[in-house]
């Protein structure tokens, strides 16, 4: 069964075709520019790989151009749209509303609307996606799997910020939690590893966004991302953790607005802004490697971080079996494993620095073989947790 995953930004598109039942994605790609000119980068099995400039003013010429690149011309994979069986899209926010991934349809659609206060950039994109959808394939099924879904199991001790009740109550003013799709898959596989029945897992997903999770017998019961992706740890560029004290003091001493502030803590502050070089923390390492004072201060205050949240989860688990490190930065960049993992031993954690140096695109252990708490690489597949709710709902 072949399930399109669709993830729709503001202006971007990405896309993957999987075959949910071998798990091969036939081709996946990015349309990136859409509204202003228009580019898509694409990739079909065996690594051939495109980049093809075409004129997308809006997300349905990209959608209708995907769906010609799929099936037509030395391009195709498909002989035509039919074989598509159903379209699974990710969605950023579901609120309280959803504790799964669910069918789309009208009620579906007026909740994510709903829920736009929460998240202004990503759910009305979402939704522009599924409308699309809806329009140039009538016939097919759509599924909405939610970031937020797999940390709807907190207790309420976890998700509560300490202000007056009255406004989680009215106004559902809590923690969310994102990366839930990347946590949930992560900590699954880890159990796998675990050969246990009952778990705890600390799956760190640091990518440009990071967040940790701490998962307790594959349920998540904390998470570093709050009512929207900003709280936490320290980011690419989103600054993480911060007294709010903060605000009140830049609106007088910079005269920002409110809004103003919010971009400067979500896209200038974190890695790029502590650095100054870049929110790429390939750069960072590099100038720190030749010596750059700020590129050093960035990277221990970001290891730093991290190592505080994994024990402080340690805390909120009552132990720990695994740690898991995920995405761009906690897939490659061993030299930030071993950076967190230094100093941990107290609570077990013994990081083999030969195997962390190992490079390869699968799950792999990377603790010394008597270390109490095991150590994993797991390489993140959120589309595929996606195809796989799609044709378990579709199928159903
Ligand atoms: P996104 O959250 O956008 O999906 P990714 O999971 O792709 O991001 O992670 C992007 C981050 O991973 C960037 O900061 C990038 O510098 C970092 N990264 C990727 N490869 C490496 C590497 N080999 N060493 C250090 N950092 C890396």
């Amino acid at each position: 069964m072949l399930i399109l995953v669709l993830n729709a930004g503001s202006s971007s598109l990405k896309y993957q075709l999987i075959d949910v039942e071998t798990a091969e994605v036939k081709a996946n790609g990015l349309c990136e520019r859409i509204g202003i000119d228009g580019v898509m980068k694409h990739e079909i099995a065996e690594n051939r790989k495109l980049t093809i400039d075409h004129p997308m003013p809006t997300h349905k010429e990209a959608i209708e151009f995907m769906l010609n690149i799929l099936t037509q011309n030395d391009t195709k994979v498909i002989e035509n749209i039919d074989e598509i069986s159903a379209i699974g899209h990710r969605v950023v926010h579901g609120g309280e509303y959803f504790k799964e991934s669910t069918i789309i349809d009208k009620n579906v659609i007026q909740k994510i609307e709903r829920l736009i206060p929460l998240a202004p950039l990503h759910n009305p994109a979402h939704l522009l996606g599924i409308k699309i959808c809806q329009e140039l394939m009538p016939e097919k099924p759509n599924v909405a799997v939610f970031d937020t879904a797999f940390h709807q199991t907190m207790p309420e001790e976890n998700y509560l910020y300490a202000v007056p009740h009255e406004d989680y109550t009215e106004h559902k003013l809590r923690k969310y939690g994102f990366h839930g799709t990347s946590h949930y898959y992560v900590s699954n596989e880890a159990i796998k590893m675990l050969q246990k029945e009952q778990s705890k897992v600390i799956v760190c997903h640091l990518g440009n966004g990071s967040s940790i999770c701490a998962v307790k017998d594959g349920k998540s019961i904390d998470t570093t991302m709050g009512l929207t992706p900003l709280e936490g740890l320290m980011m690419g560029t989103r600054s993480g953790d911060i007294d709010a004290g903060v605000i009140p003091y830049l609106l007088e001493k910079k005269d920002m607005d409110a809004n103003q502030i919010i971009d400067y803590l979500n896209k200038k502050s974190g890695i790029l802004g502590v650095s100054g070089i870049s929110s790429d923390l390939r750069e960072v390492i590099k100038a720190a490697k030749d010596g750059d004072q700020r590129a050093n201060i960035c990277i221990e205050m970001m290891c730093n971080r991290i190592r505080k949240y994994i024990c402080s989860y340690a805390g909120v688990l009552g132990g720990v079996d695994a740690i898991c490190f995920t995405a761009g930065i906690g897939e490659n960049a061993d030299i930030i494993r071993e950076k967190v993992c230094s100093g941990l031993e107290f609570i077990g954690v013994e990081i083999d620095k030969n195997k962390n140096k190992i490079r390869e695109k699968t799950n792999r252990e990377i603790n010394k073989t008597d270390s109490k708490t095991k150590i994993f690489v797991i390489p993140t597949n959120e589309e595929f947790v996606i195809a796989q709710d799609t044709y378990k709902l579709v199928k159903a």
